[in-house]
């Protein structure tokens, strides 16, 4: 990760149900595994059979627990989520698990994604625009109300079967992008939409019990086998019978559509996804780029941290030897605070520092993965110019990012994309560079080397939705 030039990433969502084991330290382990895809706030719902205990707060997973939080949250179930606000501003209120008391005992949701009928359904029920703080929120009130009405019905269902079934009636009206786990006093429920837009996988802990995760990350820190992927569509059940699987979804609804940015920039380089590990698939981007888009050059080096593994691709297949140009400072915080034009070109200058003695009078290929506004990258470049490189020739491990997501990442609109607003030497131009080229979107999917539907809209316009929102 580099700076917020960058699609910034959602949320990351994990939930374990492992009979009489304490979780509570377990899904802290796996929150900090998955702290890459939201810095925002952090939180988790502990449940010991009695009660659902809701723990959540703004700021990093290590500032948000500790020892004293983490021991107060008795339980063997639970489910945590770490947030980047896509909808709903970035406060205590829409911090995740939502929780909602209904039924017997309440229950809480964590979501990555976003909804793209939000404005309708909240209509549908009467909520008033202002009403509805966040689609997670939404989604939340959804199935409160599908909840049994008459006081003490719920109680007649088995412990559980009420969050089911309301969940199960809810999900089909869901347009968009989410992967979700929930939870009551006695179950932990997980879902991924019917394109399966973002990843969520399940693992087996020895001695028993179940993990769910959105990377795989977060199963090997807590000890989890992998076992398979939630299918784009399937809704899964641990409790205390075990695992169970339902299809909620009409199966003309179901088209995977994982996507893409998951291997280009979002999931950790240790993730796997459709069976591919996405380091091997960032240095095979970076293969691809040296072999269509070759440039005479001293020295290939890679943009701390994520367009690193595609600079090591790009020289394996260029021969042209790799170095390190620039080192990033790990301790400070995201640019995303000073959100103002000159703040954030500072900011650069906070993060990442050239070390002169490698890059002075050399010709640099500088990969990168991805190119949003471009103003970090042209201060990146100006940057490796004051500190003596002759040439810098960027190049970009995917095609240029051209218009806005809707499913759930944080994406500025049309006009402030650069590759929206300029052509090839136009960017080339304004970024500064001796030369610019990018992969082709079916490079990509051979980097990537599994058939089978991805998202590309941010890349084509192609959108596997409606949506009510303007691009
Ligand atoms: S539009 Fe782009 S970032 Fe959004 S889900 Fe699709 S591929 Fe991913």
């Amino acid at each position: 990760m580099f700076l917020s030039d960058k699609p910034e990433e959602a949320c990351g969502v994990f939930a374990v149900y492992a009979p009489g084991r304490k979780v509570a330290n377990l899904t802290f382990d796996g929150l900090y595994a998955l702290q890459h895809r939201g810095q925002e706030s952090a939180g988790m719902a502990v449940s010991d059979h009695n009660s659902v205990t809701v723990y959540k707060n703004m700021g990093l997973v290590s500032n948000v627990f500790d020892e004293r939080t983490l021991a107060s949250l008795p339980g063997d179930l639970a489910i945590g989520h770490t947030r980047y606000s896509t909808t709903g501003a970035s406060n205590w209120r829409n911090a995740q698990p939502v929780y909602r008391s209904v039924g017997p005992y309440g229950f809480a949701i964590a979501h990555n994604g976003n909804l793209t009928n939000t404005s309708e359904l909240a209509e549908q029920i009467g909520m008033l625009p202002g009403m509805v703080s966040s689609d997670s929120d939404l989604m939340a009130e959804l199935i409160a109300m599908r909840f049994p009405k008459e006081k003490g019905d719920t109680r007649e269902l088995r412990p559980g079967e009420a969050l089911v079934s309301a969940t199960l009636s809810v999900l089909p009206e869901l347009q968009g992008a989410y992967s979700l786990v929930l939870m009551d006093a006695e179950v932990v429920v997980a879902v991924r939409d019917p394109h399966g837009f973002r990843p969520l996988c399940i693992g087996e802990l020895d001695g028993g019990g179940h993990v769910f995760a959105s990377e795989t990350p977060a199963l090997d820190v807590v000890g989890a086998q992998f076992i398979r992927e939630i299918e784009p569509g399937e809704m899964v059940v641990a409790d205390d019978h075990g695992v169970r699987s339902y299809h909620p979804f009409d199966p003309k609804t179901l088209e995977p559509k994982l996507c893409i940015f998951e291997f280009v920039y979002f999931a950790r380089p240790d993730s796997r996804l459709l069976d591919q590990e996405v380091h091997g698939t960032r240095r095979r981007m970076g293969m691809y780029l040296a072999q269509t888009m070759p440039v005479e050059a001293d020295m290939v080096m890679g943009v701390p941290d994520s367009g690193v593994p595609a600079a090591e691709g790009y020289a394996l297949a260029s021969k042209i030897p790799y170095g390190q140009g620039l080192v990033k400072n790990r301790y400070i915080g995201r640019t995303f605070i000073s959100p103002d034009p000159a703040s954030r070109v500072s900011a650069v200058r906070r993060k990442l520092n050239p070390l002169s003695e490698n890059i002075s009078g050399k010709r640099l290929v500088v990969v990168d993965d991805s190119i949003v506004r471009g103003t970090t990258t042209r201060s990146m470049v100006k940057m490796l110019r004051s500190a003596g490189a002759a040439e810098v020739h960027l190049r970009i491990s995917s095609p240029p990012y051209k218009w806005p997501c809707f499913y759930g990442i944080n994406t500025p609109s049309r006009k402030d994309l650069l590759a929206a607003r300029y052509d090839m030497e136009e960017m080339r131009e304004f970024l500064e560079a001796d030369s610019l080229a990018f992969l082709s979107l079916d490079d990509l999917r051979k980097a990537i080397s599994v058939d089978g539907g991805f998202c590309d809209a941010c890349l084509t316009g192609n959108y596997p939705t409606k949506t009510s929102q303007q691009p």
